[in-house]
């Protein structure tokens, strides 16, 4: 029987191996294992929610095993190592807990088809002083730490010297611009919730891009009404300003300026982890992405595919797939068809990217974006509730491609009554 490895299961990895579970699992046509270092899935995009403390990933977080259980696939909890093309085989770190206490040996999987969707991490283009001092959003955990260090922050103000809570953020992509809002939404929350001292004068948010304007991979229309709603909001927003270091006390910037922060995030590019530069003797781009043809299989290995963040993958009018949930999703499909077209040795599909727009939310003030991206010329801007609509539609899809339509109305459904027994922050 055929043996499919899906490593990493993200937006598109956990929906691949969900539709192949299905489609080749159940009937026993090929034995599918999702391989992920964490035992949970959340959709990346809430992970700014996370940090903000809007939203609990103890309650929206999905058990890969369990998924697994009720789709046809196997999961094996393990981080990949490395790749043995030679002999068809992933090798697994090991496996240790909280403590660093060794859980279980580094071991193998052997593999017919393999498929990298491990995603991206933050890319701190080696700026001194980032690992050190700043926090990223690349995974639950770390926007979990995040939020902690806020709360403290909001317990010191007042009774300590902290006047002023102060956060800055590197980077005004889709990450830097809902996160800044989110903060002051959450900040709302948490002054019903025991913090009455606390205004929106006490948070300070500087969002710092060292590009023109921000939002740079959206049009002018969008970006410049996604600045005038923050700027709306008190956020101190910097374009034109590149950050040199990040130290204890805040960021320094080319001009010598000190940006101030109690916390500050780096959220300014992604690239696939340093592993995966030439891993295997795969070819790899400058961001360590496995360069993929228009099947989707990498390069210089037809039986390796790769989906998602972690794929380089050229569009035929130039330029390359962009790093988005859309295009892990849509790949993953592709993958799925190309998959089960070579155990029936059919011919392969190319890969086609559609751009549906993109939307960024402004938390609950407002959602700004282009719909249709290359579907028609010019792209269609939207703003509020039909955004917002849209928007959370986006989730939807996914959970819809996880659970199909009845399993989503029901959990959509159990979502709306959390929002009235559960309290609107995560508090602790
Ligand atoms: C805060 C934030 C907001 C965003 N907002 C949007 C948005 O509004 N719209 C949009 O289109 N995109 C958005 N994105 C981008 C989007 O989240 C990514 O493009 C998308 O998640 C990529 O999907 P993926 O499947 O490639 O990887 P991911 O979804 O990142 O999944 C990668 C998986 O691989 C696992 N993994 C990593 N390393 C290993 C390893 N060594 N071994 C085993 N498993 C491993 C991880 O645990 C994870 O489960 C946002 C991203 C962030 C961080």
């Amino acid at each position: 029987m055929c043996k499919i490895v899906i490593v990493g299961g993200g937006a598109g990895g956990l929906e691949l191996a969900t539709k192949l579970g299905d489609k080749l699992g159940r009937s026993k046509k090929a034995h599918v294992t999702l391989v992920d270092k964490n035992r949970t899935h959340l959709w990346k995009p809430l992970l700014h929610e996370v940090a903000a403390g809007s939203m609990d990933d103890g309650i929206d977080a999905l058990s890969y095993r369990a998924h697994a259980k009720n789709h046809g696939f196997n999961f094996k909890l393990g981080a990949l190592a490395n790749i043995d093309r030679d002999n068809k085989l992933i090798q697994l770190a090991e496996l240790v807990d909280e403590d660093g206490t060794q859980i279980l040996p580094e071991s193998q999987l052997s593999y017919d088809i393999l498929v990298m969707a491990l995603g991206s991490i933050s890319n701190d283009f080696n700026t001194k002083g980032v690992r050190e001092h700043c926090i990223f959003l690349d995974s639950p955990q770390q926007a979990k730490k995040f939020h902690h260090r806020m709360l403290n922050k909001y317990l010191q103000l007042g009774v300590q010297e902290t006047k002023q809570v102060s956060v800055a953020i590197v980077g005004a992509g889709a990450t830097g611009v809902e996160l800044s809002a989110e903060l002051f939404n959450s900040l709302k929350q948490v002054s019903s919730y025991g913090f009455e001292h606390i205004s929106s004068a006490d948070l300070k948010v500087s969002l710092v891009e060292a590009g023109e304007k921000i939002l740079p991979a959206l049009p002018e229309r969008i970006s410049g009404s996604a600045h005038q709603e923050l700027s709306k909001l008190g956020v101190d927003v910097r374009t034109k300003t590149m950050v040199t270091e990040a130290t204890e006390q805040g960021l320094l910037t080319k001009d010598g300026e000190l940006i101030k922060a109690d916390l500050i995030v780096w959220a300014a590019g992604i690239k696939a982890p340093d592993f995966m530069k030439d891993i295997a003797g795969l070819e790899t781009n400058r961001s360590n992405q496995l360069v993929v043809k228009s099947t989707l299989q990498t390069s210089l290995d037809d039986c390796i595919y790769a989906l998602g963040d972690c794929a380089s993958c050229a569009l035929p009018e130039g330029g390359f797939v962009p790093p988005r949930a859309q295009s892990a999703h849509q790949m993953a499909s592709l993958v799925a068809k190309n998959i089960i077209a070579s155990i029936n040795k059919k011919p392969l599909s190319d890969y086609k990217y559609t751009d549906y727009g993109s939307l960024v939310s402004l938390s609950n003030y407002s959602t700004v974006g282009s719909l249709m991206g290359n579907l028609m010329k010019g792209s269609m801007m939207i703003e509020g509730r039909l955004a917002r609509l849209v928007y959370i539609s986006l989730y939807r899809m996914h959970q819809i491609a996880l659970h199909g339509y009845m399993r989503t109305g029901l959990i959509t459904l159990v979502e709306s009554i959390n929002r009235v027994l559960r309290p609107r922050l995560k508090l602790h």
